[in-house]
């Protein structure tokens, strides 16, 4: 099955369109009843969506290429392309509660709803932070971090993982922290659901905007509980009731202080202020969502990766959240039923080495064979065994410095992909892996999220790699870098235009093939003159015919012993394109000046021609 997962473009596009609304115009609100609701399943084919929302076919495919998305009507779609195909076109998309396809989230739940009740007991919160770019989703993290770390171990904790836990009120928390949002809807999209509880942050100073509304649809989809933490309350053009007031119209999410449901926590990531009271408030929310929040310590883990990178090394490094059972040392885990390795190490998010973990722990584990990705449900078990590839790490670069003499290996094009969600970096991956050729072959030593890093251009440097971004950014400061190691950046923003680039690129590696056609044979009968580098030699056509501008092979006996080429071809003094056979010429050879009577020439000409990819 295909998904379309370049939804971003879209996003993109959805979020100027929004930025243009009125304030009083709800139409982009979620669950707004205004519109006529068309429910979609999790992936549907361009045709049934068509169907389903009686839209015109070629509007529908007319509206995906419009961003780049070039499918045919039995491709499928995933839901958040739907959704914002949906909005483009004025339509209202829900997700539709039937025909959904079993995803790895319903998995989990299986597993869930497999064990006994008595059997579960309450984990620790898993919480996720989402919001409008520079609303301080990061510096609040840090805030909770900073003020909440787990006892003893009060400041200069180097976080190692996307995730980390603290301790209020004798209660462990757990926060998923990188890469937050994108990773958050790369899960989603997989149908993975790893957080229980999230934290809408809103600027004080700049109130709801597109990402926010985006991020309330992601939680309302999920069906997750929330607070919202209004941020910067510390700046001077803070105004706290002016952004309810546009959560209320906007989103229509009522604070509890004006007679509504949602906790609105102020808070300051800067100063700190408020954060321990919105830490109660979510862990209020908790005890609401206890029934949810629980799972067995004693079963066989299983847990959704967060992060998985190979290192230099070590080879895959892979951060999961144990979300039932207790993994331990050396424990099989499985990703689809496949073997993909057994836990050597486990570190936890400060890097310490433990021995198990424990429902709701982010922890990184090593020595894994396979790299899963982000999204997947691993699970412990034997599962199926395959023999997989050696997996290449950064530390071993290929060189792609092969000379042209060495025909028969294939070039290579080494790619870092980076990109905005990890749907979009699989798509890419999977279209350049299709432009593979005998002749030159793609190879993808990294894939991450996220903007362009310095670490990015080392690896870079390291695998002699390119650095393709797709969605992202890359910072003067990275691009000056990257210009010092002499490392290509090209970022993107339409995957098709991305393909092209790289297809270019292939094509001018593969060295063009040279066809020999055997034009005819002179044999040599006078030597009219000898000079250094070439000779005017004469003769009769015996075979084919001679044309000139060709290339000469001499032949003497059975030998060939020089090559040259044909300059000058003559018949009768006059100077001609090609003699007959049986017809007298004259030839101006250049090449060593070796020609004697009695040789044969062979005369031939080479044709050049490139595979086109
Ligand atoms: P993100 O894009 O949502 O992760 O936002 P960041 O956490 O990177 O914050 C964006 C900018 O806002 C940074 O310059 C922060 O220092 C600043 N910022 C974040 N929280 C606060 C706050 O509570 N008060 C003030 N004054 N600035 C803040």
């Amino acid at each position: 099955m295909k998904i379309i997962q370049d939804w971003p473009i879209y996003k993109k596009k959805i979020e100027t369109f929004k930025q243009t609304e009125k304030t009083e115009d709800k139409q982009l609100i979620p669950e707004t009843d205004k519109k006529k609701t068309t429910g979609i399943g999790k992936f549907t084919t361009v045709r049934e969506f068509s169907n389903a929302t009686s839209q015109p076919i070629n509007i529908v495919l007319a509206e995906l290429m419009k961003n780049g998305i070039f499918t045919s009507l039995n491709e499928k779609i995933d839901f958040d392309t739907a959704w914002l195909i949906g909005q483009a076109l004025g339509l209202e998309i829900s997700l539709a509660e039937t025909g959904e396809e079993i995803t790895d989230s319903d998995k989990l739940k299986t597993i869930l709803a497999s064990e006994k009740k008595e059997s579960m007991i309450a984990r620790p919160p898993v919480i996720v932070v989402m919001g409008h770019v520079d609303h301080g989703k990061t510096k609040l993290l840090d805030a909770i971090r900073k003020t909440n770390v787990v006892a003893g171990e009060a400041g200069g904790i180097t976080q190692h993982i996307g995730a980390y836990q603290v301790v209020r009120n004798n209660r462990l928390l757990t926060f998923i922290d990188t890469p937050g949002h994108e990773a958050f809807t790369a899960m989603r999209s997989r149908g993975a659901k790893v957080a229980d509880i999230a934290i809408l942050v809103v600027a004080a100073d700049d109130g709801v905007m597109p990402q926010t509304t985006e991020a309330y649809r992601i939680i309302s989809a999920a069906k997750i509980p929330f607070v919202v933490a209004i941020n910067k309350i510390d700046k001077p053009e803070a105004n706290i009731d002016k952004t309810k007031q546009q959560l209320s119209n906007k989103l229509n999410i009522l604070s509890e202080d004006w007679g509504g449901k949602i906790i609105c926590a102020p808070v300051s990531a800067i100063t700190g202020a408020g954060i321990t009271e919105l830490l109660d408030m979510v862990l209020l929310l908790t005890d609401t969502e206890v029934e949810n929040i629980k799972a067995n310590p004693n079963a066989k883990a299983s847990g959704t990766v967060i992060e998985s990178h190979i290192d230099k090394g070590t080879g895959p490094v892979v951060t999961i959240l144990v979300q039932n059972g207790t993994l331990k040392i050396g424990d099989h885990l499985t990703s689809n039923n496949i073997f993909i390795g057994r836990v050597r190490n486990l570190y936890n998010y400060k890097n310490e080495t433990i021995t198990k973990a424990e429902p709701s722990m982010p922890i990184q584990i090593i020595g894994l064979k396979k790299l899963p990705q982000v999204g997947d449900i691993l699970e412990v078990g034997e599962g199926e065994k395959i023999k997989f590839k050696k997996i290449d790490t950064p530390s071993q670069p290929d060189t792609n410095k092969e000379s042209s003499e060495q025909k028969d290996e294939a070039k290579k094009i080494n790619i870092i992909i980076k990109s905005d969600v990890l749907g979009s970096a699989e798509a890419i991956e999977e279209s350049l892996e299709k432009l593979n050729c005998p002749e030159v072959k793609i190879k993808i030593v990294h894939k991450g999220l996220g903007n362009i890093s310095e670490s990015d251009v080392k690896t870079a440097e390291a695998a002699n790699a390119q650095i393709l971004g797709f969605n992202v950014k890359a910072s003067p400061v990275i691009q000056e870098l990257a210009r010092e190691k002499n490392i290509k950046i090209s970022l993107y923003r339409i995957i098709y235009n991305l393909i092209n680039d790289i297809k270019s690129q292939m094509q001018l590696l593969i060295a063009p093939t040279l066809k020999r056609i055997d034009l005819g044979k002179v044999n040599v009968t006078n030597i009219f003159k000898t000079e250094k580098s070439f000779q005017i030699v004469g003769g009769k056509v015996i075979s084919g015919q001679v044309e000139n501008d060709s290339s000469v092979e001499i032949m003497r006996g059975k030998v060939i012993i020089d090559t040259g080429k044909l300059t000058r071809l003559q018949s009768g003094r006059q100077d001609v394109k090609s003699v007959p056979v049986g017809s007298e010429c004259g030839i101006q050879y250049e090449g060593k000046p070796i020609i004697i009577k009695g040789d044969i020439l062979n005369i031939y000409k080479e044709e050049k021609t490139i595979k086109k990819l």
